[in-house]
């Protein structure tokens, strides 16, 4: 009964009403006290609800529907990363259309006979590998860049590595064909050596030869990549409230905080509540790669969003709340703001006085 427990901490000196919450301590006093076993559960953590959201199985939220793939070019440096996703885009964005291909984009969708696949702009194996490390990993399939006239190098195997501990299938695009230097045997010999046995060879590792400068092959990559998309039977909820990953973000002179992400699965919509690592806030507005304004994103789409509170990080993930939780996303973004600030000063070495920190 009340009273005895009010009566136990009376005696050791608490004044307690009936509405006083009671810290751990008191409550194993008062179990030592009244003779009765106390077992302490801990109430679940906002946290806590928000990993179960994310970890949901798709199909506890609602209808699925087949997505387009997500990919990530992965290469050695100087291979042609760049080149190539710029060409695949260049191809795919008609002549005069907004925004153009100047503009920087972190990640973009191509349509191929009727078929979406959306390329993330290489974020380079070490981001890709952190990102992974965070569970973030959204890449279904990694196009693996190798130049003709150099074949498989140091980075190169660290991409393999990283492909395979994300359990996303290889597509080797053997590029710069155009050179004279070239040596397609090599890269395939090199190739095996790293049990990516090429389909030429009876293996199951496909290699389209590529000139990401002059665009030969492309086509064939791209049917390759849906065909290997198709084998994985990829799916996702549309109507679930969105979750995903912010893939890149920075403060914008005129919209404030402005956030790359990708849909992961459901459908983002202008307006949604959306929790991303530190930052909360309503979508505001909502561009596709191609600078236009839409109003809503379903799975696989990359986005530009605006309307969130502080700029997150890449590889935060992002989730959308209902309305009416929006002080619970303030508390969580607010937390994570703290506890990423006290981590960021222990990797500088500790957290410093600030005579220490003003005389650096
Ligand atoms: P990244 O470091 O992997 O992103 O490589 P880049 O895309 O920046 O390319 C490195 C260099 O290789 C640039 O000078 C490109 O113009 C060149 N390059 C890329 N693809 C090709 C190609 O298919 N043929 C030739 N000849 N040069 C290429
Ligand atoms: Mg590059």
């Amino acid at each position: 009964p009340a009273k005895d427990i009010i009566g136990v901490l009376f005696r050791a000196g608490k004044m307690a009403t009936i509405n006083d919450p009671l810290d751990e301590n008191d409550l194993l006093d008062i179990g030592m006290e009244l003779g009765v076993d106390v077992t302490i559960k801990r109430a679940e953590t906002v946290e806590d609800v928000i990993s179960a959201q994310l970890a949901l199985p798709d199909e506890e939220l609602g209808d699925i529907q087949p997505r387009p793939p997500i990919i990530t070019v992965l290469g050695h440096v100087d291979h042609g990363k760049t080149t190539l996703v710029d060409k695949i885009r260049s191809a795919n964005v008609a002549k005069g259309e907004a925004g153009g291909i100047t503009q920087h984009i972190a990640a973009y969708q191509v349509d191929h006979n009727g078929h979406k696949l959306t390329f993330v702009d290489t974020p380079g194996h070490a981001a890709f590998g952190e990102m992974r490390a965070r569970g973030a990993n959204v890449t279904d399939i990694v196009v693996l860049v190798v130049a003709a006239d150099d074949g498989v190098m140091p980075q190169t195997v660290e991409c393999i590595a990283h492909a395979r501990a994300a359990g996303a299938p290889i597509v080797v695009a053997m590029n710069k064909i155009d050179l004279p230097g070239a040596n397609e045997q090599k890269v395939l010999t090199d190739l095996a050596n790293q049990n990516l046995l090429p389909v030429e060879w009876g293996g199951d590792t496909e290699v389209v030869r590529v000139s990401a400068l002059n665009g030969t092959g492309l086509d064939n990559l791209l049917e390759t990549l849906l065909v290997t998309a198709e084998l994985k039977e990829l799916k996702a909820p549309t109507d679930a409230p969105a979750d995903g990953v912010c893939l890149e973000a920075f403060r914008d002179e005129g919209r404030g905080p402005v956030a790359w992400i990708i849909v992961r699965r459901g459908t983002l919509r202008v307006g949604d509540l959306v929790l991303c690592g530190p930052s909360f806030g309503f979508i505001r507005a909502m561009y596709n790669d191609r600078d236009e304004e839409i109003s809503e994103a379903p799975p696989a789409t990359p986005v530009r969003v605006a309307g969130l509170n502080a700029v997150p990080n890449a590889g935060d993930t992002f989730l959308v709340l209902a309305d009416d939780d929006i002080d619970i996303a303030r508390e969580v973004a607010e937390t994570r703001q703290v506890r990423g600030r006290t981590e960021l000063l222990s990797r500088r070495g500790g957290p410093r006085t600030l005579e220490e920190f003003l005389s650096k």
